[in-house]
Formats: structure tokens, C-alpha cells, sequence
């Protein structure tokens, strides 16, 4: 059974995978229901900000409050998307997956933020396949 709010910010990474974009997706749920999705958009728009929790939260539009949301990532929030996550107060945070990318996880919860990593096989299996074959794309969204 596969939680609706990942599914969403995983069928989005596929979407940006297909463009030829970086495989990562996001998604802002709220009360179970979804309120945006976003990708990874450094290819497709040339965008260095956008990652994929950055795309979902920009086409949520403004909220008043985020309190009552949780962001789902397929991947484990880096350093500027963690700040973020803080600085709107999102209480909560489902990770696809933290093995190809570690995230800023102590800051996150250092900050109060709920923490849940899925260890998803689909989404462990997108990275490695992607790192592997664009290393250099990759090395360039996370600064390396
Ligand atoms: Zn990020």
C-alpha cells in the first residue's frame, strides 16, 4: 500500500527522468489530499534552485500556513531545501529514500521536524541509475 502524497512526488521524479531532467520529485499534502507537486527542474529550466521540494512548494502558490502539511521528497532534503522546511514550519518530512544522498536529517529534527525515511527501492534504485550514468549533473545539483 503506497502512500498517495509518495506516489505523487515519485511519478514526478519519473516525469523530470523522462524530460531528461534530474530524477527527484516532491509533493505538499495536506489533510491527505495533495495540494502540488514539483521536480527537480536544473535541466529543464535551467533553474539551480529548483529542486524538487522547492518546485512543489513554488507551485503550491501562497499558504497561509503549512503547519498542517507534510512534504514528501524522493529523496532525503539538502541543505537549502531543509532551510526552507524550517523557515515555513512544515511539521513533516517522508523521505523516499536517504541512501544515495544523506540530507541534512539532524537539522531537521534539531528543529522539531518529524522525520520519516521509506528506504524505497524504487526511488534507491533512480538515483543510483541516474548518479551512475550523469555524475557530472548530479555532482552540480549538490554542489560537489
Ligand atoms: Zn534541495
Amino acid at each position: 500500500m503506497t502512500d498517495p502524497g509518495f506516489e505523487a512526488a515519485f511519478q514526478a521524479a519519473q516525469k523530470s527522468l523522462r524530460e531528461g531532467g534530474i530524477p527527484i520529485g516532491a509533493a505538499l499534502v495536506r489533510d491527505g489530499s495533495i495540494v502540488a507537486t514539483g521536480h527537480n527542474e536544473r535541466v529543464q529550466r535551467g533553474d539551480p534552485i529548483a529542486h524538487g521540494e522547492m518546485a512543489a512548494l513554488r507551485a503550491a502558490g501562497r499558504q497561509r500556513t503549512y503547519r498542517d502539511t507534510t512534504l514528501y521528497s524522493t529523496l532525503a532534503p539538502c541543505a537549502m531545501c531543509t532551510g526552507t522546511i524550517i523557515q515555513f514550519k512544515i511539521p513533516r518530512v517522508v523521505v523516499g529514500e536517504a541512501e544515495t544522498f544523506p540530507g541534512e536529517f539532524d537539522l531537521l529534527r534539531s528543529r522539531g521536524v518529524e522525520v520519516t525515511v521509506l528506504h524505497d527501492a524504487r526511488c534507491i534504485e533512480m538515483m543510483r541509475s541516474f548518479q551512475q550514468e550523469h555524475p557530472q549533473l548530479w555532482a552540480e545539483d549538490i554542489a560537489e
